[in-house]
């Protein structure tokens, strides 16, 4: 994996109580942002990159919290990360989604809007029993934000962060999406949908799914069902990643999850890579085939095992290997990067 070792990389702990978190995030790529001096300020620009973790961090083990930022990853999580209440703060509840938070409550019923169109666009394409209710906690300012999840380094690349308890069958039971306001104030109306629909798929995963999948597949996943209503063409979406590939600068493997570490350079080409890697999965072998491969893509004890049973899985799953995939997948990067 070539990279500092993560919660996934340390035993597993018998869960012993729901005080095990473990956390995902979404990290804000720069398109997903209003750029205030760029010239499409008003489309619609639903790109970012984000990361989640699938095992959970036993708070006897001082370790780093789970994440795609070394400056985050420095991070340990502290005390018991029982998220603390906030003064004056309301709920608004959709129809899949309860909302509380600091913020207005226009704010918060918008928050609501779009966590029930994320729990319909993610009930389309994961099929797996999971409660269909997502729970977002939107703190109005960055020390409230820190107080809910408990850290005290750099988020401002951070849109949302989503933790909660593991069960003793690994499932998540509890998750919560946290808003980070900072980021959030800079999102457009489509890059909030965006965020909140990939963070969805996290919950939904994590609370149907336990042990570990490739990150490049967890993330891929979730940006999968996150542009999936987004109605815009790949090339377009996935452009700072084929501009690379036009340069010549482009991935030569799927990602690994030291491709995820911003320390490393810029991630958010590689969400895109893994997002384009399971999109072509999706579409050459069929919704159904990318979910079993999914399943079968894990492992509860490390990355590499779990990286080994991926292995496994193109074989078992999708009649191919990881080499011939790869191979297709690159030849369809090249593809999309050349000029029309
Ligand atoms: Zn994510």
């Amino acid at each position: 994996m070539g990279h500092v070792p993560l919660t996934d990389h340390q035993p597993r702990m018998p869960r012993r109580t729901s005080r095990a978190r473990r956390a995902a995030l979404v990290v804000v790529g720069s398109l997903l942002l209003t750029l205030v001096t760029a010239c499409d300020r008003d489309e619609p620009t639903p790109t970012t990159s984000a990361y989640a973790n699938q095992t959970p961090a036993g708070p006897e083990v001082p370790q780093p919290a789970p994440n795609a930022s070394p400056t985050i990853a420095a991070s340990p999580p502290t005390g018991e990360q029982t998220p603390t209440t906030m003064s004056g703060a309301i709920t608004v509840k959709g129809r899949f989604s309860t909302v509380t938070g600091t913020v207005d409550k226009a704010t918060l019923t918008a928050y609501a809007k779009m966590a029930d169109t994320a729990v319909a666009e993610v009930s389309k394409r994961w099929k797996r029993t999971w409660p269909r209710k997502v729970t977002i906690i939107a703190p109005a300012d960055a020390t409230t934000f820190r107080d809910q999840v408990g850290r005290a380094d750099d988020l401002s690349q951070v849109a949302a962060i989503t933790d909660g308890p593991i069960g003793a069958s690994g499932l998540a039971t509890g998750d919560r999406v946290v808003l980070n306001p900072d980021a959030f104030a800079k999102l457009t109306p489509a890059g909030r949908q965006f965020v909140i629909t990939h963070e969805s798929t996290h919950v939904a995963v994590r609370s149907s799914l336990s042990g570990a999948a490739p990150l490049w597949l967890v993330e891929g996943f979730a940006d999968h069902v996150g542009y999936a209503g987004s109605g815009r063409p790949r090339a377009e979406l996935a452009a700072p990643l084929l501009a690379k590939v036009a340069e010549r600068t482009g991935p030569t493997r799927l990602p690994t999850q030291g491709d995820f570490d911003p320390s490393q350079g810029e991630i958010g080409p590689t969400y895109l890579a893994a997002w384009l890697a399971v999109d072509l999965i999706a579409r050459r072998h069929g919704e159904e085939a990318l979910q079993r491969f999914y399943a079968a893509s894990r492992d509860p004890n490390s990355p590499a095992l779990a990286d080994a049973a991926m292995d496994k899985a193109f074989v078992a799953v999708l009649g191919t290997t990881r080499a011939a995939f790869t191979k297709q997948w690159l030849a369809e990067l090249s593809q999309l990067a050349a000029p029309k």
